[in-house]
């Protein structure tokens, strides 16, 4: 077996927003990854499930993994053949210590790759309201590390850099930042020139503090700033109230869940995560194709006028379901199609197929009536959908004396891959909202969270049918006017909305 490769990857400040396409293209084809603590779960969330994870970074006491102990997890893994990623939060050459890692895979000839991260020095100010440079304030940058070595004082040239007159980002210096401020007096700046102090930069829990050298310390000790923090000093400070974009979000400072299966989390996730809310992907029910092929031939001797679509995952069981067969769509060449919603419709449309009816109102009694309203009652219709399909369409046609076939083409599992961490958030009050887009996301929520009181969030749901499931556990529901998810995130956004 050959020699495999490390990737060193700047996995950036905070979600997978700001991870470059390059490191993502890497984290994909990943077999191991070794992170770092200020790696967020968000891009973790962006590994694949059958990739090994090493978590190298420091937890609560425990002490982190030394450095010599990394350098060797990689150059092993690397010779056991694997695809390795080093990931690192913010950018990998800047105080990441990426430098001496590449020096011993080098020395042990392993080969390596480079791929820059946005750094948090320039985007957490860029967050903040604050553009590192400015041409009426300074030229230049300057980053500085204010750690210091244990029991040791800074090692800061003060003198030096106040006489740059540039922009000074500190990083790691919040626990120092009493020590900073006073070195930068002392060392002749002026008391009032404008400073930040900027925590969780470009996340959606960022808080910043903006003042002056002299008030600092006091401001950020009064409102807790805690690591991990950074410190700019310099006139373009005071931009930060007038730029001040990101808070501006009208989502900002929100924790919402989004609970629906993986295939088709992403749509809702990224339009939550471009309003700022801080989204916890969860997936709570997936689906898994699944035909009874005797039924179903047999089913397909008839001729149909209507196909009757469900939810759009109802459209790719369709397809698995004829091939199952050994047949395709063609079979239904002479159908009409009739689907729940915009989304299904849209999902058909993949096949290149229009659908015919859509109901105003997404949900299976809408579309029960229209079925009824809208056809020849010697029509003949066959529905293809889940193993547990709500029985109103079924009886409404019944009761109609319309002709139909029901097959179930797929089945829908729960699962839920951050229990602990969404039962202690829910306890903590920490989550404002958990999005369910169907009845069985609900329930797949509850089975696998199952705690005693769901009422200290916003149960955001796609429809009447959903919201009911929700009540029926005692959660504080707001539904969507339409049934889509643009529609859901209306709902949040509305202005004096207190979720
Ligand atoms: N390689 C990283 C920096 C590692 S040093 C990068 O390029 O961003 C760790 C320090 O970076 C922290 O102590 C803190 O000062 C800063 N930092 C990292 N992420 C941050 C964030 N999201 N917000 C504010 N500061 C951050």
């Amino acid at each position: 077996m050959g020699t495999g490769k490390v990737i060193l990857v700047g996995a950036g400040p905070s979600g997978r927003d700001l991870l470059t396409l390059k490191g993502f293209s890497a984290l994909q084809k990943a077999e191991v990854v070794v992170f770092d603590r200020l790696v967020e779960q968000d891009i973790l969330d962006c590994i694949p499930i059958t990739a090994e994870k090493i978590d190298v970074g420091k937890q609560n006491n425990h002490h982190p993994v030394p450095q010599e102990q990394i350098n060797q997890i990689l150059a092993n893994k690397a010779k056991e053949g694997k695809n390795v990623v080093r990931l690192k939060g913010g950018d990998c050459f800047l105080f990441g210590r990426g430098g001496e890692e590449c020096e011993y895979l080098f020395e042990n000839n392993i080969p390596f790759d480079v791929v820059p991260g946005v750094t948090s020095a320039i985007a957490a100010p860029a967050y903040a309201g604050i553009p590192v440079t400015h041409r009426d304030f300074c030229s230049s940058v300057h980053i500085i590390t204010a750690h210091a070595r244990a029991g040791k004082k800074l090692e800061i040239d003060f003198e030096s850099l106040v006489n740059l007159r540039g922009t000074l980002v500190f990083l790691m210096g919040l626990s120092a930042l009493e020590q900073i401020m006073q070195g930068l007096l002392n060392a002749g700046i002026s008391s009032n020139m404008p400073a930040a102090v900027i925590e969780n930069g470009t996340r959606p829990t960022q808080r910043k503090v903006i003042s002056n050298v002299l008030e600092i310390t006091e401001e950020v000790r009064n409102v807790g700033l805690k690591s991990p923090a950074l410190i700019v000093v310099g006139e373009v400070c005071a931009l930060s109230d007038k730029l001040d974009w990101f808070a501006k979000q009208p989502l900002y400072g929100k924790t919402v869940v989004v609970t629906r299966p993986q295939e088709r989390i992403g749509t809702l996730s990224e339009k939550l995560r471009r309003l700022g809310a801080n989204v916890i992907e969860c997936p709570c029910i997936q689906t898994v194709n699944a035909v009874d092929e005797n039924i179903f031939k047999k089913a397909l001797t008839k001729t149909y006028d209507y196909i009757v679509l469900t939810s759009p995952a109802g459209v790719s069981a369709m397809i698995t379901a004829l091939e199952k067969v050994g047949k395709d769509i063609r079979v239904f060449y002479n159908c009409k199609f009739a689907v729940i919603g915009e989304g299904t419709a849209k999902e058909l449309k993949k096949y290149g197929i229009n659908a015919d009816l859509i109901p105003d109102i997404y949900d299976s009694k809408h579309l029960a009536d229209l079925l009824v309203n809208s056809i020849n009652h010697q029509s003949s219709v066959l529905i293809l959908r889940a193993n547990e399909g709500s029985k109103e369409l079924t009886t409404t046609l019944s009761n109609a004396n319309i002709d139909f076939t029901d097959i179930s083409t797929y089945k829908t599992e729960y699962c839920c891959n951050k229990v602990e961490m969404l039962k202690d958030m829910i306890k903590n009050n920490s989550i404002n909202v958990v999005t369910f887009t169907s009845a069985s996301t609900v329930i797949g929520f509850v089975n696998s969270i199952d705690i005693d009181k769901y009422n200290n969030f916003t149960a955001l749901c796609i429809g009447e049918q959903t919201a009911q499931k929700a009540k029926s556990y005692g959660m504080n529901t707001k539904v969507a006017k339409n049934a889509t998810i643009d529609s859901m995130i209306d709902v949040l956004i509305e202005e004096d909305n207190n979720v």
